[in-house]
């Protein structure tokens, strides 16, 4: 944690593990209520970032970036760059061992300011020579989870015909919606955001409210907004035999999960389903640099993955979830 000379604003960097490659996670500009709240926040989601690569099977550790604004007090556009500036040299003191990427409040333009920092950051623009935009990977990532879920769910892959609801248009949601009508998918969608309802209907979609989302007769379910949305109360209201979607921490608690499987749900881990997009950023570590064919390659093999988590707990009676955490913690301990 260290107080940037420029701003006067707190910059934390949480390096969870290093033990497959140097910790990645994104820089979140965020107003909290105190510096230990901020603090709990970068923890938290560094934790997260190590499993996510992990099973991901990525040569990365997990780590996470905060830059901590007072409540009430936005930046104008100075003390904004001159904040990121703080936040990239606070980064270029772990030497390495922790490398930054977008996240909640920065973007693809912050990251260029940040370089000017740091070379340990990506996510760069791809005209600056990196991965740019995650969230079209990430939305490919989610379109390879819900086909092996409907794969174990109905045994046929194919999203022909199949029923779909997507809660959240949003970077990713829209283009999980695009390929799922593209695939054939009969959709119903929702979003808080009215606006977003004539590129609904362009997309032939049923619009509808996001609770009613939420417990449509569907036959899978696609969660793109926020976390937190399954838990002891709309878990049991679900109609749906399967969910698969990008938002990051779905469950409530993680005894959702032991729910979901006694009511017949088959849910896709969240963090191994919405992983398209640090799996497109790893590629930028590879020694040829990052090519884009590459990273639609490996995003492929979310589905792959998925397919042996169901399988893993398929054969120890367990929830996807238990069966996702073991074999993260295996590639850990292989590491
Ligand atoms: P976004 O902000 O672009 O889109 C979120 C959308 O959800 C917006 O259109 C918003 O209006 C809508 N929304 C908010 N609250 C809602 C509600 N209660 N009901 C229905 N709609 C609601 O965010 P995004 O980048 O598309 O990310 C979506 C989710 O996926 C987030 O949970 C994010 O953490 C996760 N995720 C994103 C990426 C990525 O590459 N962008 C990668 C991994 C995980």
């Amino acid at each position: 944690m260290r107080r940037g000379p420029r701003t006067g604003l707190f910059c934390i960097v949480a390096v969870h593990s290093t033990v497959r490659g140097p910790s990645l996670g994104g820089c979140r500009m965020w107003t909290y209520d105190d510096n230990r709240a901020a603090i709990r926040d970068a923890l938290r989601l560094s934790e997260g970032m190590t499993y996510k690569s992990a099973v991901a099977g990525l040569p990365l550790g997990g780590g996470k970036g905060v830059i901590v604004l007072h409540p009430g007090k936005p930046l104008d556009a100075k003390r904004r760059r001159a904040a990121l500036l703080d936040f990239g040299e606070t980064v270029e003191r772990l030497g390495g061992s922790y490398v930054t990427a977008e996240d909640v409040g920065t973007s693809t333009r912050d990251m260029t300011v940040i370089a000017k920092a740091t070379s340990h950051v990506s996510g760069l623009s791809r005209r600056a020579g990196g991965s740019g935009d995650p969230s079209p990977y990430t939305a490919l990532g989610v379109l390879h989870a819900i086909e092996a879920t409907v794969e174990r769910a109905f045994d046929s892959a194919s999203l022909r015909g199949r029923t779909i609801a997507v809660v959240g248009l949003g970077h990713v949601g829209l283009r999980v919606a695009r390929l799922l009508a593209k695939a054939g998918a009969r959709l119903v969608v929702a979003d808080i955001d009215p606006t977003k309802r004539d590129e609904a209907e362009r997309l032939g979609a049923r619009w509808t409210t996001p609770a009613k989302a939420m417990i449509a007769a569907v036959d899978v379910l696609v969660p793109c907004a926020l976390g937190g949305v399954l838990d002891h109360e709309s878990v049991p209201q679900l109609q749906t035999p399967a969910v698969a979607g990008a938002a990051n921490n779905q469950l409530a608690a993680s005894d959702v999960a032991d729910l979901l499987r006694e009511r017949g749900v088959l849910w896709a881990p969240d963090f191994v389903a919405n992983a398209g997009g640090i799996v497109n950023i790893a590629v930028e570590l590879d020694p040829e640099g990052y090519d884009p064919d590459r990273a639609t390659a490996r995003v492929a093999g979310i589905g792959d993955t998925l397919r042996r988590i169901y399988d893993d707990a398929h054969t120890a009676g367990t929830t996807p979830l238990t069966a996702a955490m073991a074999l993260a913690e295996s590639n850990l301990r292989r590491a």
